[in-house]
């Protein structure tokens, strides 16, 4: 059956050049990137997205990890995988959640680790099942930066909505 899994790399992930690593452990799933992009995450944004573990004592500690308050890296890179069993697939490439505990060849098993602060620095996020799939999906992308029609959509007109657009730079003619 086909699903989307969103898959997020960490700001632990990024800082430590995991990237391409990461891309690259994944390719092995033979499925489709569908989205893609940078984001700076917004304590909202990080609060939304670990809502289910809200009243969690580390709960503040991965607010401040998913937006990079614990280094020089603010950013996260965001990606929709999309094919058959993604979940399954992408899960046990991510191996357990405490990297301690993880498969040694796993991607948290081989970059992960705990800090000395007790975070679970564990490089890579991904969704847990198809309902947070989606609810991940929909709080991180909107529909046009997706490639496949997920989800329903719906068209809406957007009166006196301010954008930006690339401007002319200072002082060139053209
Ligand atoms: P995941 O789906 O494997 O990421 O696990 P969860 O959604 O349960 O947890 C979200 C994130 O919170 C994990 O990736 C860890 O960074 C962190 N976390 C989860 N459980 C613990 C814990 O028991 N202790 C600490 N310090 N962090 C945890």
């Amino acid at each position: 059956m086909s699903q989307a899994v969103l898959i997020l790399i960490k700001p632990d992930g990024l800082k430590k050049s995991l990237t391409g690593n990461i891309l690259t452990r994944l390719s092995e799933t033979k499925l489709e990137i569908v989205a893609a992009k940078m984001v700076r995450v917004s304590k909202e944004l990080a609060e939304e997205h670990y809502k289910h573990l809200k009243d969690k004592p580390f709960f503040g500690d991965i607010v401040m990890y998913l937006q990079g308050q614990l280094y020089d890296r603010k950013k996260v890179m965001a990606l929709v995988y999309w094919g058959k069993d993604a979940i399954k697939k992408c899960r046990d490439l991510a191996g357990a959640t405490n990297p301690e505990e993880a498969d040694p060849t796993s991607i948290r098993g081989s970059y992960g680790r705990i800090t000395t602060i007790g975070v679970y620095e564990n490089a890579i996020h991904v969704s847990s099942n198809e309902p947070e799939a989606e609810r991940e999906i929909k709080l991180w992308f909107a529909p046009a930066e997706v490639i496949v029609d997920l989800y329903p959509v719906k068209e809406i007109m957007q009166k006196e909505v301010i954008n930006k657009i690339w401007a002319k730079r200072e002082g060139k003619n053209d």
